[in-house]
């Protein structure tokens, strides 16, 4: 909505300092070590047709990274819901990727005390946010398995929602360059371990495999972990080598950012028959269906 008396709110708010700003004027102060250092945390949760999806697990994630961290974002979770819901509501938005973060701070001049800090919370709604375009959906994603490994699980918590990107970044870079949709990245051993933004799924002999660890336990996979369950479909929550994931029958990513994504080649090379599978297109249907459960979605009081 374009208010013609006051600040345009239309392509996103956020939430800084205190107050509701556009999003183009969303700023955190250079000297926070949020940026200088990546030391902060954050979620996203989405809106979609007016309601929150599984708004709980997100701030139960939310809290649970800010304790790993020794962050504390010095809101209730019922604080950071009415901020949240403003910001969505100050958009207009009936469909909106939204995020909470938690930096910490800036402790005072010439201290490098990270106990010193004030730590500071920060959270924006924009318009819902795909990692897939439309037409990637439709045909599924290319997939290149990276040379570039994933930070290890004893130097950074990957269970803790963090920005330290640089490996998934570069991967990323290596990936679109050699012609992939996006990027998963290894773990030492050579097991698929997550990708920029999302978890990876193989389907064998009608099974879903996920990596059991050194991943972000991501919302949208305990969703497809519940569906499953739901629909009958077997899991195995184990290591996931990169040849087992080439050889599989089917494969999706999991992700707050669309959901449940098919991927048909990985490395140039087709996944099953090339086309997204039964099962990745039974658990699509699914997902979005859930999101008319009252189980799971929260309306927006607009
Ligand atoms: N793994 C990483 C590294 C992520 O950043 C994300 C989401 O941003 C995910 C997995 C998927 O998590 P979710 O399903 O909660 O969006």
């Amino acid at each position: 909505m374009v208010r013609m008396d006051g600040p345009d709110f239309s392509k996103g708010v956020a939430w800084q300092r205190g107050e509701y700003v556009p999003i183009a004027q969303a700023s955190v102060p250079l000297t926070d070590w949020g940026f200088l250092r990546s030391d902060a945390t954050y979620d996203v949760v989405t809106v979609w047709d007016g309601a929150f999806f599984r708004l709980d697990a997100h701030l139960e994630r939310f809290e649970r990274s800010c304790r790993r961290f020794r962050l504390d974002p010095g809101k209730t979770m019922a604080e950071v819901t009415d901020i949240l819901a403003q910001c969505v509501k100050l958009a207009g938005l009936r469909s909106a990727y939204v995020e909470m973060l938690c930096t910490r701070g800036q402790p005072p001049w010439g201290s490098r005390d990270p106990r010193q800090a004030v730590n500071q919370f920060y959270a924006f709604a924009v318009p819902y946010v795909w990692i897939a375009n439309e037409a990637q959906r439709e045909r599924g994603l290319h997939v290149i398995v990276s040379d570039v490994q994933r930070i290890p699980a004893a130097s950074v918590d990957p269970t803790a929602k963090n920005y330290h990107w640089n490996d998934l970044t570069m991967g990323l870079l290596g990936a679109l360059d050699a012609g992939g949709d996006t990027v998963l990245l290894t773990d030492a051993a050579g097991n698929v371990v997550e990708g920029p933004g999302f978890n990876v799924f193989a389907v064998r002999g009608g099974a879903l495999v996920t990596p059991k660890e050194g991943v972000l336990e991501g919302v949208t996979r305990r969703t497809v972990l519940e569906m499953a369950q739901a629909l009958g479909i077997p899991v195995e929550l184990r290591a996931l080598p990169a040849d087992e994931l080439r050889a599989a029958d089917e494969a999706f990513l999991s992700t707050s950012g669309g959901g449940v994504l098919p991927v048909t080649r990985v490395d140039g090379q087709p996944v099953g028959n090339g086309a997204p599978g039964a099962v990745t297109r039974r658990l699509v249907e699914t997902y979005w269906a859930w999101h008319r459960d009252p189980r799971y979605s929260r309306p927006i009081d607009y």
